[in-house]
C-alpha cells in the first residue's frame, strides 16, 4: 500500500484570520426555522462539517461575520453564531465571491474526502493486483453518486473484469466531469486523482477508436506536476506504434497527430519498475481532496492570484512519488479484438444487419407521373449471415484476453 500523504499545508493553518465582527454589521434577518420557499430535498443534503469562518459582504466594505455553516439553500445560507444560541439566514447575493465559491465546494470536498476514506483499502488492495468487481464498487458510488473515486473505481473495475469499454468510458467520463467542475473553482485540488482519470479515461477512448479525444487528455495529463510520470508516455508511444495498423477511421486525427508525437517525446518521470512494452497502463494512484480546515485558506490563495498550489507539487516529492508509482495495472484485453474473442464482420454491418435502400413512390405529379424516393430498409447481412461478427480473432485464439498478464 502506499502512502497517500498529502503535501505539507500545515502552514496554511495557522494564518486564518480570526476577526469577531458585529454580527449586526451585515444585514442578517432572524431564522424563522423554516426555510418557506426553498426547500432542499433531503437526498441532496449532505451533513455540513463543523467549521467556524469568517462570512464577508460582497462589495467595498466587505463587512464580515463569523460563524458556523449549518445549511445550504439555492438563494440563502444559514450560519450559526457563536455565543448566541440563534442561526440566522444570509442571503447568497450579499456574500463575497469568495464565500460563494466555498459554498459550492464544500460539500464537493466534504462528501470527496467521506467516499477517499471508504475506498482507501480498495486502491490499496488494487496495487498488489487485486480488482474488485463492479457490483462490489457500486456500493461506493450510490453513497455519493458524484464523488469521482467510486466512479474511477468503477470505470477500473469494468475494464479490468470485463471488455466492455463503452461502459468504462461512461464511468470515466462522470468522474472527468466531477473533477473538472471542482478544478474550476480551486484548480489543483486533486492533481495525481485527475491524471489518473485523464489516462485511464484516454485508454478506454483509444481502445473504441476515440483518439481525438483521448490524445488530448493524455496531454493534459502530461502538462500537470513538474514532469509527466512515465505511463503517460509510455500509453503515448502504444497509442503511436498502434496507430499506423488502424484503418483511417480509427485513427489519431491528422491536425491531432503532432501533439501525440510532441508528447512521446517529453521528458518524463521514470517508473520505479520497468514498464511492460506494448501494454498500457491504468493508473491506480489517487490522492484526497485537502482538509477541509484549509479550503478557506487555498480559496483565499487562488483568488489573490497565487499559484501555491502547482508550486506545492513543484516542491513536495510527493506528487512526484506517486506518479512515479509502480502500481498499475495493465489492460487484460486483447487488442486485436478489443476483447471480444472475434473480429468484426468485414461487411461493417451493424449487429448482423444491414441498411438497403429501397426506391418507392412518394406521390404523383400533375399530368399523373410518377414520382419516386429512397428509403432504406434493414436487411440480414450475408457476409456474416446476421451474426455480426466475423471469424474468430487469431492473436487471441477467440479468448479475447491478452497473454501478456
Ligand atoms: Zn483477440
Ligand atoms: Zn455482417
Amino acid at each position: 500500500m502506499i502512502q497517500l500523504h498529502r503535501p505539507t499545508i500545515s502552514y496554511l493553518i495557522c494564518c486564518t484570520p480570526f476577526i469577531l465582527c458585529a454580527i449586526t454589521l451585515l444585514s442578517v434577518h432572524a431564522a424563522t426555522g423554516q426555510d418557506q420557499d426553498e426547500k432542499t430535498p433531503q437526498s441532496d443534503r449532505v451533513l455540513l462539517p463543523e467549521i467556524q469562518r469568517d462570512w464577508t459582504e460582497a462589495g467595498e466594505q466587505g463587512r464580515k461575520i463569523h460563524g458556523t455553516l449549518t445549511r445550504i439553500n439555492p438563494h440563502n445560507v444559514l450560519i450559526r453564531l457563536p455565543n448566541v444560541d440563534k442561526e440566522k439566514i444570509v442571503k447568497k447575493s450579499q456574500l463575497s465571491k469568495l464565500d460563494l465559491a466555498y459554498l459550492e465546494i464544500l460539500p464537493s470536498v466534504h462528501s470527496d474526502s467521506e467516499q477517499y476514506s471508504q475506498t482507501e483499502s480498495i486502491w490499496g488492495s488494487m496495487h498488489s493486483g487485486t480488482f474488485p468487481s463492479v457490483d462490489q464498487v457500486r456500493e461506493y458510488q450510490v453513497r455519493f453518486p458524484k464523488s469521482p473515486y467510486g466512479l474511477l473505481l468503477s470505470g477500473i473495475a469494468t475494464a479490468c473484469t470485463s471488455p466492455d469499454y463503452e461502459l468504462a468510458e461512461s464511468y470515466f467520463e462522470k468522474a472527468h466531469k466531477a473533477i473538472s467542475t471542482r478544478e474550476k473553482i480551486l484548480p489543483d485540488l486533486m492533481p495525481a486523482t485527475l491524471v489518473t482519470c485523464w489516462n485511464n479515461y484516454a485508454i478506454v477512448l483509444w481502445r473504441q477508436g476515440k483518439g481525438n479525444l483521448a490524445v488530448r487528455l493524455l496531454n493534459e495529463a502530461s502538462s500537470i506536476g513538474p514532469k509527466p510520470a512515465e505511463f503517460l508516455i509510455h500509453n503515448a508511444k502504444i497509442i503511436m506504434s498502434e496507430n499506423e495498423n488502424r484503418v483511417e477511421k480509427y485513427q489519431v486525427p491528422k491536425k491531432m497527430y503532432p501533439v501525440l508525437e510532441e508528447l512521446a517525446q517529453k521528458p518524463y518521470e521514470r517508473a520505479a519498475t520497468q514498464l511492460r512494452s506494448g501494454v498500457m497502463y491504468f493508473s491506480l494512484n489517487v490522492d484526497s481532496p485537502p482538509p477541509l480546515n484549509v479550503l478557506d485558506e487555498l480559496l483565499r490563495l487562488h483568488f489573490d492570484g497565487e499559484e501555491t498550489v502547482t508550486e506545492r507539487y513543484t516542491l513536495d516529492p510527493v506528487f512526484a512519488n506517486l506518479m512515479q508509482s509502480k502500481n498499475c495495472a495493465y489492460e487484460p484485453w486483447c487488442t486485436t479484438c478489443d476483447g471480444k474473442g472475434v473480429f468484426r464482420c468485414p461487411n461493417r454491418c451493424n449487429r448482423g444487419v444491414i441498411a438497403v435502400p429501397i426506391q418507392t413512390l412518394e406521390a404523383r405529379g400533375i399530368r399523373g407521373e410518377p414520382v419516386y424516393g429512397t428509403r432504406f430498409v434493414d436487411k440480414r447481412c450475408d457476409v456474416c449471415n446476421g451474426k455480426g461478427v466475423g471469424d474468430k480473432c487469431n492473436k487471441c485464439s477467440g479468448t479475447g484476453r491478452t497473454n501478456a498478464r
